[in-house]
């Protein structure tokens, strides 16, 4: 298996979501196959014909697509090879490796009963019937013939060796009287026929997984690799649920979350290098190695989540970030223009160390898009004394003659003012600032001043100036 190239897949079945889970899955297998210079591929099982519906597709395209965890070939889908999957199942018997089962439902329930009182796995009486005997007229499941006793072992690449009794695993049927291929089946064909050397996938599988090896066996398929992440709980160690805040990654990206932060985030839930918080898909992809993944269960942690999304927002170029909060801002019920995204992105720098999400970004906006004249609360009128009013006009007209519109400029002339005039920069900062942002949350002084613009910013202090206030 190591000589050959690594393939690694993510084959989630489409349900109108994608958890979050589904997303490690696919980042670590992304990861691995980047780290071996191997391929990721994208199966979508979607053999649930009534809730694989084409929304529930796009689903998984969207937020694979949003992730940046893009297949490196056009995905499979699962339903579209049944025929395939059929022929597998009659390979099967062609070889002994499977039988045909005649029971009927009743005759099923019956031994299920019996099984159940003996303390043992349910057994086919025709497990051992000569093909000879195999009535053509009556209708049959396909089961595999699994080993009575021994063990199948799992070598797993995050949980060690892991060991199934086969005393315990029933002739799992691979083929229904209806003719339909079973998922253990179809998993194991799709991923043989598209070359996965490496599965890696959710802990929930590894039952799947003794199954699945089963029926390499039977075929005389070598196994891929297995690695079975450990599943993500909410912070409070419980399974993860809606009432933890998101749980699905459309849901994450509808809070304001980076996707550059959710890889970065979601590559350390079960991996991590050293003590790296902070790291590029380049180095996560040179540093990854399955060996590494823990087994212990990952908790979801809102904290480090918010930690890290404030440092790719403070990294990423504003234009992208205006494009992302003009979608709020809209969604709001405000009108973003193309004047209004050139002050959006001269803004954002100024204001976006504290923001942890893109709402938060967009809050902090707010202010350059309040149309004049804005309505000041009363606190800030009370501010507006007549004593501040008079400060205020001179330091109108300081700003009115300042060449140089930059926070450095500004700041300076602010504080040289204030000197001048022998008061604390409390004595009309706030005061300024109302006039400037209403009842907005603004930066500094200096920065509100740079995101307005000279001009607006003139004429909202003469808006609050004007004798009507
Ligand atoms: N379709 C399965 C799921 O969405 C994954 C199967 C697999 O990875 O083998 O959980």
């Amino acid at each position: 298996m190591s000589d050959r190239p690594v393939v690694t897949r993510i084959a989630p079945s489409p349900t109108g979501s994608m958890h979050i889970g589904t997303a490690r899955t696919a980042l670590f297998n992304w990861l691995y196959a980047r780290h071996t210079g191997g391929k990721f591929l994208l199966r979508v099982e979607d053999t649930d014909r009534e809730r694989s519906t084409e929304a529930a597709v796009q689903v998984i395209f969207e937020g694979l697509k949003w992730l940046g965890l893009e297949a490196d070939e056009p995905p499979v889908f699962q339903a579209t090879r049944a025929e395939r999957h059929r022929e597998v199942a009659h390979e099967m018997l062609a070889t002994g490796g499977a039988y045909r089962d005649y029971m009927t439902p009743e005759e099923l329930e019956a031994e299920r009963e019996v099984a159940r009182a003996e303390g043992r796995v349910v057994r086919s009486p025709w497990r051992d019937a000569d093909p000879a005997t195999w009535p053509a007229d009556r209708p049959f499941a396909v089961r595999l013939k699994s080993p009575l006793d021994g063990e199948t072992l799992v070598d797993d690449q995050v949980k060690g060796l892991i060991r199934f009794q086969n005393q315990n695993l029933d002739d799992l049927i691979v083929l229904r009287s209806d003719g339909t291929p079973t998922y253990n089946l179809a998993v194991v064909v799709d991923d043989h026929d598209m070359g996965i050397t490496h599965v890696i996938r959710g802990d929930d599988h590894v039952n799947n997984t003794a199954r699945q090896t089963l029926i390499y066996k039977a075929l005389g398929w070598e196994a891929p690799v297995f690695a079975h992440l450990p599943l993500i709980y909410g912070p409070d160690g419980l399974k993860l649920s809606k009432r933890h805040g998101a749980q699905a990654v459309g849901e994450f990206e509808e809070m304001g979350y980076l996707p550059e932060a959710m890889r970065n985030y979601l590559a350390k839930l079960g991996w991590g290098h050293g003590d790296d918080e902070i790291f590029s898909d380049e180095q996560a992809a040179a540093w990854f190695d399955i060996k590494d993944v823990v087994s212990a269960p990952a908790r979801l942690d809102w904290a480090k989540l918010n930690h890290l999304n404030n440092h790719y927002i403070r990294q990423a170029e504003p234009a992208r970030l205006t494009a992302l909060i003009a979608g709020i801002h809209e969604t709001r019920g405000r009108q973003i223009d193309a004047a209004a995204r050139v002050v959006l992105e001269r803004t954002i720098p100024l204001v976006r160390d504290g923001a942890k999400t893109l709402p938060e970004l967009a809050d902090a906006t707010v202010f350059v898009l309040e149309a004049r004249p804005l309505t000041l609360p009363e606190k800030a009128l009370g501010l507006l004394t007549d004593e501040t009013r008079a400060r205020l006009s001179r330091l109108r007209d300081g700003l009115g003659a300042e060449a140089d519109w930059t926070v450095a400029a500004l700041d300076a002339r602010i504080r040289a003012f204030a000197e001048q005039e022998g008061v604390g920069l409390g004595k009309f900062g706030p005061a300024l600032r109302s006039c400037l942002a209403g009842g907005s949350p603004a930066p500094d002084l200096a920065g509100a001043l740079v995101s307005l613009g000279r001009e607006e910013s003139l004429s909202r202090l003469d808006d609050a100036l004007s004798p009507a206030n």
